[in-house]
């Protein structure tokens, strides 16, 4: 109560913006992920790893929007490709050459992906490779995983699916639990067509899938004519490849989104040829898709110069292994604690979680102690740190050392400051 006091006492002009904004907004945005109470900050400005709240603060950006930002904020690189890209006009009604390259340089970086298609979300992304995987394999029930997350109709957090859930039939299995899957699997054997799973959960609190779990699930799709689809919009970052890649495990679709736009809108869905050839419309019966922005010029150069001069793949190991390090550091921190806290996470991905001891699924943390998780948001915000409310931290690459141990004060501070209370 205290820290959330000091919060609204902190940040009156993000109070009054919020206000304003709940005349036309449900909740003051446009987000759900966006609000936290009893307020969100409003940002005015970003620059490298660090954004400006209406209330003057600065902060050191952890949140990487949700791994979107993962070059920072105007990024040099990225701003010539956009700024030219302004210059030559971006409602064009054509395709554009961009779009190929972007293409090009997505399907060299993911070897599973033979051809690729663009949309303008992860979601979106995700709806065309379950909707694709459905009709070719003609059968109705898409497996997804307790804690998932594909986009905001496909959530499967808590007890299942919400209320607003794509009209799927979703058969709900239990993440890096290997017998309990393939019991569901085998019962509804006949009509299962379609397997989702993403390799590390992301939004559900950066739990890594196993790698026997995930063969588990390539063995039985390849034995059953399913289709496996890795939702790599946030794991593609963790290796050249993305963390098919790390386990030599191959699915047959993969879905993409974040970074790889430049920090722009993007979604894609790729795959084997035969698959994905579905989509040409030279075709007898192909398969429709659409979407205005599709290819729109900004993403397709933002995102191609990230790729070619910046993320490039022999950027992308240190990247992580600075993550990895940091992770590290952060749970040795964490042992220190009275009270059940540690890091978990992949690379350049981690969250925070209050708990002891393993966590396989989001059964795992779901009963972690949440005052203390909320007291840790708060206490960061005190501290500088920008971050996700649920704990997620994902690096971008202006964060340097000065950063990561600013980081790391902050949050030694808290243990401390919680021991004292504990
Ligand atoms: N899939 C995963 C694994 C995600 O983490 C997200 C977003 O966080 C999405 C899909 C949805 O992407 P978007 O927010 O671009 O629609």
């Amino acid at each position: 109560a205290d820290a959330s006091s000091r919060y609204t006492a902190a940040n009156p002009k993000s109070l009054a913006q919020h206000r304003a904004a709940s005349e036309v907004m449900p909740g003051g945005n446009t987000r759900s992920v966006l609000f936290s109470a009893p307020f969100p900050i409003t940002l005015t400005a970003a620059q490298g790893c660090r954004v400006t709240s209406l209330d003057g603060r600065c902060y050191v950006d952890f949140l990487g929007e949700y791994t979107a930002g993962l070059y920072g904020h105007s990024n040099p690189v990225l701003c010539q490709a956009v700024s030219k890209a302004l210059e030559g006009g971006w409602v064009m009604g054509g395709h554009i050459r961009a779009e190929e390259e972007l293409a090009r340089l997505i399907c060299e970086r993911f070897p599973s992906i033979e051809l690729v298609r663009f949309a303008n979300s992860g979601t979106e992304a995700n709806l065309y490779a379950i909707s694709a995987a459905k009709a070719i394999t003609a059968k109705p029930k898409v497996v997804v995983f307790e804690g998932g997350y594909h986009g905001g109709v496909f959530t499967f957090a808590g007890g299942g699916p919400g209320p607003l859930t794509a009209p799927f039939d979703f058969v709900l299995a239990p993440y890096n639990d290997i017998d309990g899957t393939r019991a569901l699997l085998d019962t509804h054997a006949d009509a299962i067509g379609t397997i989702v799973v993403e390799p590390m959960q992301g939004s559900g609190g950066c739990i890594p899938a196993e790698r026997g779990f995930l063969q588990t699930l390539r063995d039985w799709a390849s034995a059953h004519g399913a289709l496996l689809i890795f939702d790599e919009v946030m794991t593609s970052r963790l290796s050249p490849g993305g963390l098919q890649q790390v386990h030599g495990i191959t699915p047959d679709l993969t879905t993409l989104g974040k970074y790889i736009g430049g920090g722009f809108s993007f979604g894609a869905f790729g795959g084997r040829a035969e698959l994905m050839r579905r989509f040409d419309p030279s075709q007898p019966g192909a398969f429709g898709h659409a979407g205005t922005f599709n290819n729109n010029v900004f993403t397709m150069a933002a995102g191609a110069a990230g790729l070619r001069e910046v993320y490039t793949p022999a950027a992308v190991g240190p990247f992580n292994a600075r993550g990895d390090a940091l992770r590290k550091r952060l749970d040795a921190i964490a042992g220190g604690a009275r009270f059940p806290m540690q890091f978990t996470g992949l690379g350049s991905m981690m969250n925070v979680h209050m708990h002891r001891g393993p966590v396989r699924s989001i059964h795992d943390v779901a009963h972690s102690v949440q005052p203390l998780r909320e007291l840790f948001y708060f206490h960061m915000l005190e501290h500088g740190i920008w971050l996700a409310r649920r704990g997620m931290i994902n690096l971008s690459l202006p964060l340097g050392e000065a950063e990561f141990a600013q980081l790391e004060d902050a949050v030694a501070s808290f243990v401390e400051h919680c021991n004292a209370l504990a």
